[in-house]
């Protein structure tokens, strides 16, 4: 195993505590993929229990005694066939991450992330987070024994999000300044060494989430969906599944790769601005805003590895408003029972603007990603709901409204 630098190819010892190379390039963890395939098996994986450690030999751990985890990943894979009834589609399927440990994919990157962090023996770790990544790291630091700053932005944060990161004992602080400035000072931090960096530029995250596109694979029995579709901000998570797909591909587990659909919300869409264009970079986003909190980002750090997944797996990216959000965030829960924050529903609601843009075949199988569990945003599901009827203790009347569902 070592880091590798995506843009000019230099090698870092795996055990050098780096986040990008030096000439600024992300880096990503490669392995012995032939060693792999020798130890691994359908069958060999599927003797251990579903999450992200059913597929160690993919991981990068050395001990696996080190290993910090709440058991995160194995979420369902949901056949919705309503909604799918509903759009017109003949196959869709929903991979809910909101039943992860503290609620979100996050804890996926973190098993991994705080084990990395156990194995070089640090003692304080960090993040700069719009909600997820701080709830999450928060749990797994406390569960590690280690201590843990979280840089939260100026502006509204979920509040289940904030309840989270502040109860499992982080130091919380708020900057006023926005996601990007929380991240430039926390950057600086970890290059002094005062703390070991867990945002979504640190390549090991990705190595936990990377299982998501694993455990798509294993849960449809080892096919491969036509398409995947999922929210993107910081486009850490998007990068990571296709970098799964590909390892799984790589070491003969399946043939096939899916098409890689990343959505952004229409007030912070530098991915799909470039996207549109055929750029190969991008232009950030100064003041980027939306309900969907969780991908209010201007400036995303894995944009290079994005967009390699987008163009190489001859997928898209698109936009969509707030309010197209709001309505698959409760098209998904009334027809299908499924929870979701407000950037989750972002897939479905992509999925659906571009069904009716004739982008998305209605024969594709396809795979949205929800993201995160809708109770970590109680008031952005309030704000879109109806207030609750109240009435006297009546039965009558209470009878006259049973009869108007
Ligand atoms: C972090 C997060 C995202 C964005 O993921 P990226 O890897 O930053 O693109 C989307 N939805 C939820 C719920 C998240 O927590
Ligand atoms: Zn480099």
């Amino acid at each position: 195993m070592i880091q590798k630098c995506i843009r000019c190819g230099k090698e870092y010892d795996f055990d050098e505590i780096i986040y990008t190379c030096e000439c600024g390039g992300l880096l990503e963890i490669v392995y012995d993929y032939e060693a792999i395939k020798e130890k691994v098996s359908k069958e060999t994986l599927r003797k251990r229990e579903i999450g992200v450690w059913r597929y160690l030999e993919y991981m990068p751990v050395k001990d696996p005694k080190k290993i910090v985890t709440l058991h995160e990943g194995g979420t369902p894979l949901y056949k919705c066939d309503n909604l799918a009834k509903e759009l017109g589609l003949k196959e869709l399927y929903v991979k809910n991450e909101g039943a992860n440990p503290t609620g979100s994919f996050k804890d996926r990157g973190m098993t991994v992330g705080v084990t990395r962090a156990n194995e070089l023996g640090v003692k304080v770790v960090g993040c700069a987070s719009t909600g997820n990544t701080s709830a999450s790291l928060a749990a797994y630091s406390a569960r590690s024994g280690k201590k843990c700053i979280v840089l939260l932005p100026e502006g509204k944060v979920a509040l289940g999000k904030l309840a989270q990161a502040m109860f499992y004992g982080a130091k919380v602080i708020q900057i006023k300044g926005n996601f990007d400035d929380a991240l430039e000072m926390v950057r600086e931090l970890a290059e002094k060494k005062l703390l070991y960096l867990l945002n979504s530029v640190n390549p090991f995250r990705l190595e936990g989430q990377k299982t998501i596109g694993f455990e798509i694979c294993d849960q449809l029995n080892w096919e491969v969906p036509d398409r995947v579709i999922l929210p993107v901000g910081n486009a850490g998570n998007i990068s990571a599944i296709w970098k799964g797909f590909k390892e799984f591909r790589e070491t003969g587990i399946i043939d096939e790769l899916p098409k890689m659909t990343g959505i952004q919300a229409e007030g912070a869409k530098p991915i799909v601005d470039a996207v549109k264009k055929g750029a190969k970079e991008i232009i950030p986003e100064e003041h980027p805003e939306t309900i969907a909190t969780a991908i209010r980002i201007g400036n995303p750090v894995n944009a290079p590895k994005a967009l390699d997944a987008i163009y190489s797996s001859g997928g898209t990216a698109e936009s969509v408003t707030d309010e197209e959000i709001i309505h698959a965030q409760k098209l998904l829960a009334r027809t299908e029972g499924i929870f979701v924050e407000p950037a989750s529903a972002s897939s479905i609601a992509g999925l659906i603007k571009l069904l009716d843009m004739g982008v998305i075949d209605r024969d594709e199988r396809i795979v949205c990603i929800t993201t995160g569990h809708g109770l970590k945003d109680p008031d952005a599901a309030i704000r879109a709901s109806e207030k609750p009827i109240e009435i006297e203790c009546d039965i009558k009347v209470l009878e006259k409204l049973l009869m108007e569902l």
